[in-house]
């Protein structure tokens, strides 16, 4: 190790160790030495690689206004909880990609959200979608991705990344993150907080569940992207419904004719 790296890594060990507790879920508590001000400087250069990538086909934000605004109405009224200790300081930018045959979504650290059109036509109801976002933004607010990136590659390496980017490597962690897996903790907490949140807005607190439970009454052979990649905490369901029901049962639309509306947007 250069005396640089130890030096840098030495640096991070002192300034930026932070005892992290969770919110949404019952106290685990953990550490994780990447700084949070460089999240989004790292989901930045991810984004950018992603977006480089020939066969991610992003839809155009201009070309696709409707569609845009009306997912980034639901990202809205998400922030609008003021749930979010990161509301501010991440991005919170969403990019639509063009391929039906994948019913996934994710998430970057510093919350630039990548959602699939194969996700948006396979969901029923804009609560289902509240839901899937909530849990996604809660991957970056929770700081998973950011865990999970720094377990697979080493903090240091991925601040070299930020300071001078190698094309290379970074499209290697863009390949990664879209594949990255979760633990179950983090899956749990996601759920937790996707409930929590749009339990302070006009939608059904357990959309999310929405999906979960039609995923997997339909799954046939071959397991959905977003279960391997977002692998069930046992109960899921369940957990998410005690969760509403413990924080009193307030009821929720499902904007499921909104939704059938506004999904026709979606170039085909
Ligand atoms: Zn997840």
């Amino acid at each position: 190790m250069s005396i640089f790296k130890r030096n840098l890594l030495i640096w991070i060990l002192i300034s930026s160790a932070t005892l992290w507790i969770s919110a949404c879920s019952s106290w685990i508590g953990k550490v994780n030495i990447f700084p949070v001000e460089n999240d989004v400087a790292l989901g930045k250069q991810v984004a950018g690689s992603i977006e480089n990538d020939p066969s991610m086909i992003i839809l155009d934000s201009a070309q696709n206004a409707k569609i845009y605004g009306y997912v980034y109405g639901i990202r809205d009224s998400i922030l609008a909880t003021n749930l979010l200790e990161h509301k501010k300081d991440f991005v919170w930018r969403i990019r639509l990609i063009k391929n039906d045959t994948v019913q996934n979504a994710f998430c970057t650290p510093g919350g630039f959200i990548y959602v699939y059109s194969g996700l948006m036509k396979y969901l029923e109801s804009e609560d289902q979608l509240a839901g899937v976002m909530g849990h996604e933004m809660a991957h970056a607010e929770k700081r998973h991705s950011t865990d999970a990136l720094t377990r697979e590659f080493g903090v240091t390496l991925l601040l070299e990344l930020i300071f001078g980017a190698d094309k290379a490597q970074l499209l290697r962690i863009a390949t990664n993150l879209a594949q990255l897996s979760y633990g179950r903790d983090a899956e749990t907490e996601a759920d937790n907080c996707s409930v929590d949140w749009l339990y302070a807005t006009s939608y059904n607190p357990t959309g999310a569940a929405g999906f979960f439970e039609k995923m997997e009454k339909e799954k046939k052979g071959n397991i959905p992207e977003f279960l391997s990649t977002h692998p069930n905490p046992g109960n899921r369901v369940q957990n998410m419904k005690q969760r509403w029901e413990t924080k009193g049962k307030k009821a929720g639309s499902t904007f499921a004719e909104r939704y059938k509306t506004m999904i026709k947007y979606l170039p085909n």
